[in-house]
């Protein structure tokens, strides 16, 4: 029988956290694939809806603009994401670090997701030049033909809504655990970075397949 998220011991997970733009798709993905972390970003979520589904086009009414989708869908929506992450094993609660990519996003988020969801370890991806930020994330929405990306203002105003809306999620978590790491140099010095940040707090947490 599979765990139900509802009834299960909180979830231990990392988040990664910073602006849009900062790398965290990058890193996630990489780090995605080491086997005992599961990367679970709730934009990749979003756009895995069909778009002509009611859901898929609730998303791009609100990503289109540049803001957040309403806080009661988007944690609904994660529940049954990560309930069927666990019913397909492809995460397995007390095995792996679920990393969590894009979520909470607000401190209302915050709150809805506090009783599922045991934070070890916040990496806070830091770019200090706002400028190189809106240019990669052009530089990307072209190459990867995202809509949510399409034009400059649409940027501008995601910046926005993370300053206004997700860096005070920050302030919801004792001190101790947010961690910054320097997001600028090569994607594989960034990911050292994280995972020297990450495996400290979060090593005694999680079962060692070879049992030792
Ligand atoms: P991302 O790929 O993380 O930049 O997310 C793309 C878009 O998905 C965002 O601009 C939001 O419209 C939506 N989105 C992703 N995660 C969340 C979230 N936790 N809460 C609300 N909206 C979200």
């Amino acid at each position: 029988m599979t765990a139900d998220i509802a009834s299960h011991d909180k979830l231990s997970v990392a988040l990664l956290f910073g602006q849009p733009g900062v790398g965290k798709g990058t890193q996630g993905q990489v780090l995605g694939t080491i086997p005992g972390l599961v990367h679970l970003a709730t934009g990749d979520m979003f756009r895995g809806l069909d778009h002509d589904s009611q859901l898929g086009q609730e998303f791009l009414k609100y990503s289109s603009q540049g803001l957040l989708v309403p806080d009661d869908l988007t944690c609904r929506l994660w529940q049954q994401y990560v309930q069927g992450l666990i019913d397909t094993n492809a995460y397995r609660p007390h095995m792996d670090l679920l990393l969590l990519d894009g979520i909470p996003r607000s401190v209302r988020q915050v709150e809805m997701l506090t009783s599922h969801i045991d934070v070890l370890a916040i990496v806070h991806l830091v770019c200090p030049d706002e400028e190189q930020l809106v240019q990669r994330i052009v530089l990307r929405a072209k190459k990867q033909g995202r809509l949510d990306d399409a034009d400059e203002s649409v940027i501008r105003r995601r910046l926005d809504v993370y300053n206004r809306e997700t860096r005070p999620v920050l302030d919801c978590y004792d001190a101790s655990l947010v961690h910054e790491v320097d997001a600028d140099g090569l994607p594989m010095q960034v990911t050292q970075r994280v995972l020297n940040t990450i495996i400290p707090a979060v090593e005694d947490r999680l079962s060692n397949p070879l049992g030792a």
